[in-house]
């Protein structure tokens, strides 16, 4: 297995000179933002209680706006996950009667009891805002229909999540958000754009605010935490639309000003400065887990040689006890629980049952490796992440022969 892998790395080595160059522009835009806002070892200190005046949370959100090249940002460790975070962008966003629509088909799991798509007593359907949604045709945006929709409804706020959840679809390239947010800059210039980022960050040199979205939102536990933040999420984007989005979170009259950092901002910034070596490796894993298996004949989404949205490769097993196998390889294989075993198991939020490795040191952490799927035909995992990529190297050629039950 260990030949296969040297095989492979020879294959894609043009791939991760890619990477590496990506990373560069990438680490720039982070310690420019360093530098433009004088991060200094002050900012360390922490505030409690109220959080006012929380020096080094003002500044994380200053530095975080300027990455994104967006006016605003709110990157809170009261966010209790990604979702949270676009549950509350949407909350904030939306009033009464107002019509949210969705271009990229079913949003992620969680937020299907947040919007009212499954039924529960405090979605926002039951404070009567509408939802609607289009599908991706050919894992692409249906802009002739999108096109339409608009010219004949009033749409407050269009949904458009970028990595493809527990879906059997591709993600969608910046290149893809650019052209759709330009026709519905064209069509209705008044609708939200908001983007559920999740995944997507690092992993080229533009994210969404840079091509039009009003609005986006991540998690910390994914890229931008670098493996290091233990928690939080962020919204960057217009302005008014974050203040709404802090009015939200805390209380409206207080906003932004309020919510401590409890000692997080450290592992809030140094995070970030590793955000974009810690994507490359998670790439460079994923790339050479596609090639790997494909290699094997496993049918794998993307290939190694596919231009990459996200951070999830998809192996796509057909075959209910392969997952298990390639996930219990994973987590064997992971620095923490590495002697525990990943069974299938019912999720708050989750409609099937799911089998999750994840042995890192942040609960849930996903920019550490993992690997994930719901127990449902095709049979899908989900893996993502990699903190080193030698860890990663290690952990896929296990979970490999945990799989084919081959020897050295
Ligand atoms: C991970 C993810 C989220 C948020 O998930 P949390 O586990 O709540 O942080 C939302 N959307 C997509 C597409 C995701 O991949």
């Amino acid at each position: 297995m260990h030949n296969l892998a040297t095989e492979c790395e020879e294959l894609i080595k043009d791939k991760f000179k890619e990477y590496d160059e990506i990373c560069l522009i990438n680490s720039e835009k982070v310690l420019n933002a360093f530098r433009k806002n004088a991060v200094s070892f002050i900012h360390f200190n922490s505030t409690n209680g109220y959080g006012y005046d929380d020096l080094g949370r003002d500044t994380i959100e200053k530095v975080y706006a300027d990455i994104f090249k967006s006016e605003d940002a709110l990157v809170r460790n009261q966010f209790i996950s990604g979702s949270h975070a676009l549950t509350v962008a949407l909350f904030a966003c939306l009033r009464p009667n107002d019509l949210m629509l969705s271009i990229s088909g079913l949003p992620y799991d969680t937020l299907h009891e947040v919007i009212g798509i499954k039924n529960n007593p405090s979605s926002l359907e039951s404070f009567g805002v509408k939802y609607d949604q289009i599908d991706l045709v050919n894992d692409d945006f249906d802009y002739a229909k999108i096109e339409n929709y608009l010219n004949n409804n009033k749409v407050k706020l269009i949904e458009i999540q970028r990595s493809k959840g527990y879906s059997t679809r591709k993600s969608i390239t910046i290149d893809k958000v650019e052209k759709v947010i330009a026709l519905i800059k064209k069509v209705s210039p008044d609708t939200i754009v908001m983007v559920d980022n999740c995944y997507c960050e690092f992993v080229t040199t533009k994210e969404p605010t840079e091509v039009g979205a009003d609005i986006v939102v991540g998690s910390l536990i994914k890229n931008l935490g670098g493996g290091i933040a233990q928690n939080g999420a962020y919204i960057v984007g217009r302005h008014d639309l974050v203040e709404l989005c802090g009015e939200r979170l805390t209380l409206p009259g207080e906003g932004k000003e309020v919510g401590p950092s409890l000692n997080s901002n450290r592992e809030v910034l140094m995070g970030l400065f590793h955000a974009p070596e810690v994507v490359k490796n998670s790439l460079k894993v994923a790339t050479l887990a596609s090639a790997m298996l494909e290699k094997l004949n496993y049918n794998v989404e993307p290939k190694w040689n596919d231009e990459r949205a996200d951070i999830v490769q998809n192996i796509i097993f057909n075959d209910e006890n392969l997952l298990i196998k390639y996930c219990q390889g994973i987590q064997a294989y992971s620095p923490i629980d590495s002697q525990a075993m990943a069974y299938p198991s019912d999720m708050p939020g989750y409609d099937d049952k799911v089998i999750m490795a994840a042995g890192a040191f942040t609960q849930g952490s996903s920019i550490e490796l993992s690997c994930d799927g719901p127990l449902r035909p095709p049979y899908i995992a989900y893996q993502q992440g990699g903190l080193t990529y030698e860890y990663g190297k290690i952990a896929v050629i296990n979970a490999i022969k945990n799989l084919e039950n081959y020897g050295e």
